[in-house]
């Protein structure tokens, strides 16, 4: 069974201003990753265009509607402090969200085992009606929601970007049968995460981390917190929202984690998904800001996928 790498070079074309961290210089150095010889032989397919009716299930038609209105002709479009919209954004976005939708059909119809969607915009920090933390649409959100028209129920995203995917969490707060679980530095922007953030249902759990927080502190919180709560829920198909800025090296965070780290906590993301979900995990890239360790995480993370 296969890895499959859905991209687009449309993803390119979402231009923030100059000097802003979340540039395409990032999807070149995960492609470049991705061009290595041990990845060779991996499936590679283009993202189709996210419908309105995927981003519609999770985003108020009005906030579609928005986006797509901001998106100028020339120059970019602030949408807040952080955000912004450049004449190529529409279809970036589009093809962000889409990449995880598609890649949910694979998943499910048996033609690979496993995904990771190479795209930006990022999505984890997008709620319902909300663009923020320069995320427009909440992919990983319109994957599960895919995921759910095609019939499972059960579904579980592990987040384990150095910031709190409060987007994320916002859709698991009204979905019991949505598991949440999010390693981050706290505090630290969006300033959501806390520990006593469970959701309704208890169906969200948050493992804060100290800035300063090493290799040894993360994998016991992955091992004690996550994995326990992730296989007792048993999700159908896990989701990862695969952001890399806890890595040492990235400017916007203050952890210590290193790329192997990522790739462990990958792979024991799939001995779970082995027990429960059919091996069935999608990932879909988050943040990372430092080209280096994007790039070397982008290898331990997908090696991990492909259980190298
Ligand atoms: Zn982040």
């Amino acid at each position: 069974m296969f890895t499959t790498i859905i991209s687009h070079q449309a993803c390119s074309n979402h231009e923030p201003p100059q000097g802003h961290p979340e540039c395409s210089q990032r999807l070149a150095a995960v492609l470049s990753a991705l061009e290595a010889e041990e990845f060779a032989y991996l499936p590679r397919i283009e993202a189709p265009l996210a419908t309105m009716d995927m981003l519609t299930r999770l985003h108020g038609r009005a906030h579609v509607d928005y986006i797509l209105s901001q998106v100028p002709q020339t120059g970019t479009q602030a949408l807040d402090a952080d955000t912004h919209v450049s004449p190529g954004s529409g279809e970036a976005a589009l093809r962000a969200a889409g990449a995880v939708a598609h890649g949910v059909e694979l998943i499910l119809t048996g033609q690979t085992r496993t995904v990771f969607c190479a795209v930006r915009p990022p999505g984890h920090h997008a709620e319902p009606d909300r663009a923020m933390g320069f995320c427009l649409f909440n992919n990983i959100g319109v994957g599960v929601h895919h995921a759910r028209a095609m019939g499972l129920r059960r579904l579980a995203v592990v987040d384990f970007d150095v910031h709190h995917g409060n987007g994320t969490q916002r859709l698991a707060e009204s979905d019991p049968d949505l598991f949440f679980a999010s390693t981050h530095q706290w505090p630290l922007y969006p300033g959501t995460g806390r520990v006593e953030e469970t959701g309704p249902a208890g169906n969200i759990l948050n493992v804060p981390l100290k800035a300063g927080c090493d290799s040894d502190g993360f994998r016991q919180a992955f091992s004690d917190q996550i994995l326990p709560a992730l296989l007792a829920f048993a999700p159908e198909m896990i989701f990862i929202s695969a952001g890399f800025d806890a890595h040492w090296r990235d400017p916007l965070g203050g952890l210590d984690l290193n790329e192997r780290d990522f790739g462990w906590a990958t792979a024991e993301v799939m001995n779970i998904a082995d027990q429960c979900a059919k091996g069935r995990v999608l990932s879909s890239l988050e943040g990372g800001y430092d080209m280096d360790a994007l790039a070397r995480s982008t290898t331990h993370h997908v090696r991990a996928l492909m259980r190298l």
